[in-house]
C-alpha cells in the first residue's frame, strides 16, 4: 500500500535549509537528552502492529520467523525404533548372558529399516533387526550385533541388556497435540527439522521488513566510483545493508543524498511504502546537518531527537504513516552501535520475535580505562570464555570516527555515565552483538 507523497517542495528546500545563525535560537539544541531505556521503550512501544504473514514451503524459511505455534499431528517416531543393527529379544531372556556363558536364542525372521515383522517375539526366540527398523511386538530390547555370534538360526549372546536398550519408544520424541515449535521461533536448520520430522512442509511467518538504507553526506563516494579528494567512500550503506540481512529483513540501498533537503525530500517520497528508513549522517547540530528539520518538515511526527548515549547521541526517530524513521549519525561507529541498540529492537518486535534485541550478559572486564563523565557509554569489547566465565577487553581505540576495530568488536560494554574508571576484574554489563548470516 503507497502512502500519499509530500506534495509540495517549499523553495528553499534546494538550499541548505535553516541558516546557521537562526540555528541557535532553536529551543530543541537545549533540551534534556533521553535515558538509554527510556528511548529504547519509546522505540519499542511504537511499534504496534507486527508485520502480515506470508506462507513459505519449509526449504525457504530459514531466518524467518513463525507466526502460529505448530502443533504435531503424529508420533515421532510412529513406532517403537531399533537403534543399533543387531537382534531384538525379551530382556529376560538375556539377563544372565556373558562372554563365558552366553544366552542362545532362535531367530524367527529378519527385519530391515522399511518393513514390519508379521511375527510377534515368544520367549527362547529373537529376531534380526536394522537400525531405523520397528522393534517386532514381544521384544523389550535390541543386542548389538558386536556381541552376538550367529550360526544358523541360533545365535548366541554374549551380553545382557545394559541402561540403555536401542528402542526409541512410539511418540517419544514428539506425539500428537505436542507445541513442535513455538510461536515467535526463529526458523533455525534444527526447527526445520523438528518440522520435517512431524510431516509440515509449508509455514506462516512474518514477511520480510522491506528498508531503505538512506545515506546522508555532501562528502559520500559510492565505492568502486571515482573519487574527488575531498569526498570520502560511503561506508554506512554496506554496513548497515549487511546488519538489516543479518536481521532477517529485506534492506535496498537507496543511493546518496547531498546535504540538501529538495534531495533528501525527493528520496523520502521513493521510499514512502517501506516499513523503516534507515538515514545515515546530517542528524545533529551542524550547520549543513538537515535531516532533522527536513524530517519535521516532511511531516514525519518526531518521536525523540538525542539520546544520552555515547557513541551515537543525535539519534532521531519519527513516524510517518506505517514507515518508522530512524536518523542515524554519520560516524559509521555511530550508526552501527544505535543499529544494535535501538533498531535491531525494533524489528524484532516487527517481526514477532519473542526476545527484541541482543542477548545481554554479564563478563568480567580484563583491562583499566578511564572515561569521561556524562553519557551513558557503549564501549567496543571484545569477549573471550576462559572455563565457565565470560571475559571482556575493551578495545585500546574507542573513538567514532575509526570504523575498522568493529572488525574486532563482537560486544558493546555498556558503562553508566558517572563511571571515570572502568577497573580490570569488575562485572560489566556486554550486549552480544548477533550479526551472523
Ligand atoms: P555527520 O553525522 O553527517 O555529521 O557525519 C559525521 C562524520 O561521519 C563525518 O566525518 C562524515 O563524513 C562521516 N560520515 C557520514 N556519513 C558517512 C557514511 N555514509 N560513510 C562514511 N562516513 C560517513
Ligand atoms: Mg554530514
Amino acid at each position: 500500500m503507497t502512502q500519499s507523497v509530500i506534495e509540495k517542495l517549499p523553495e528553499e528546500f534546494d538550499t541548505i535549509y535553516l541558516a546557521p545563525e537562526k540555528r541557535q535560537d532553536r529551543p530543541e539544541f537545549n533540551r534534556s537528552l533521553l535515558e538509554y531505556q527510556d528511548a529504547l521503550s519509546i522505540c519499542l512501544s511504537s511499534v504496534e502492529n507486527t508485520l502480515p504473514t506470508e506462507e513459505l514451503s519449509l526449504e525457504s524459511c530459514l531466518g524467518r520467523v513463525l507466526r502460529h505455534d505448530q502443533i504435531c499431528s503424529v508420533h515421532v517416531p510412529p513406532w517403537n525404533r531399533a537403534m543399533m543393527d543387531g537382534y531384538a529379544v525379551k530382556a529376560s531372556d538375556v539377563s544372565r548372558a556373558s562372554s563365558q556363558e552366553p544366552a542362545i536364542l532362535s531367530q524367527i525372521d529378519d527385519v530391515p529399516a522399511g518393513r514390519m515383522s508379521s511375527k510377534r517375539l515368544g520367549h527362547g526366540e529373537t529376531i534380526r533387526i536394522m537400525t531405523g527398523a520397528c522393534v517386532p511386538e514381544g521384544a523389550d530390547a535390541v543386542i548389538k550385533v558386536e556381541v552376538t555370534r550367529k550360526t544358523g538360526d541360533r545365535v548366541e549372546f554374549f551380553e545382557a541388556v545394559g541402561e540403555n536398550p536401542y528402542i526409541i519408544a512410539r511418540g517419544q520424541d514428539l506425539s500428537p497435540g505436542d507445541t513442535a515449535v513455538t510461536v515467535g521461533s526463529l526458523i533455525t536448520p534444527a526447527a526445520m527439522g523438528v518440522l520435517a520430522a512431524c510431516g509440515i512442509c509449508r509455514v506462516t511467518v512474518s514477511r520480510k521488513p522491506e528498508i531503505a538504507i538512506i545515506p546522508t553526506g555532501t562528502e559520500l563516494a559510492k565505492p568502486g566510483q571515482a573519487i574527488r579528494p575531498d569526498q570520502i567512500y560511503d561506508i554506512n550503506s554496506l554496513s548497515l545493508f549487511g546488519l538489516c540481512l543479518s536481521a532477517g529483513t529485506a534492506p535496498v540501498s537507496a543511493g546518496i543524498v547531498q546535504d540538501r533537503s529538495g534531495d533528501l525530500l525527493a528520496m523520502l517520497n521513493r521510499h514512502v511504502d517501506k516499513d523503516l528508513i534507515l538515514l545515515t549522517g546530517g542528524v545533529s547540530v551542524g550547520d549543513y546537518d538537515i535531516v532533522h528539520e527536513t524530517l519535521v518538515k516532511a511531516g514525519v511526527e518526531e518521536i525523540f531527537w538525542r539520546v544520552k548515549v555515547q557513541p551515537g547521541k543525535p539519534l532521531f526517530f519519527g513516524k510517518r504513516g506505517k514507515t518508522l524513521i530512524f536518523g542515524l549519525p554519520g560516524n559509521p561507529v555511530s550508526s552501527f552501535v544505535n543499529f544494535h541498540l535501538f533498531v535491531r529492537p525494533v524489528i524484532d518486535k516487527l517481526l514477532g520475535k519473542r526476545e527484541w534485541g541482543n542477548e545481554i550478559a554479564s563478563a568480567r572486564v580484563t583491562n583499566n580505562r578511564i572515561l569521561k563523565a556524562g553519557r551513558r557509554k557503549f564501549l567496543r569489547g571484545k569477549t573471550k570464555r576462559t572455563n565457565t566465565r565470560l571475559e571482556v577487553e575493551a578495545l585500546p581505540e574507542q573513538r567514532s570516527g575509526v570504523f575498522s576495530p568493529m572488525l574486532n568488536t563482537d560486544a558493546l560494554i555498556e558503562v553508566p555515565g558517572d563511571v571515570q574508571l572502568l577497573k580490570s576484574g569488575e562485572i560489566v554489563t556486554v550486549h552480544l552483538l548477533n550479526t551472523r548470516v
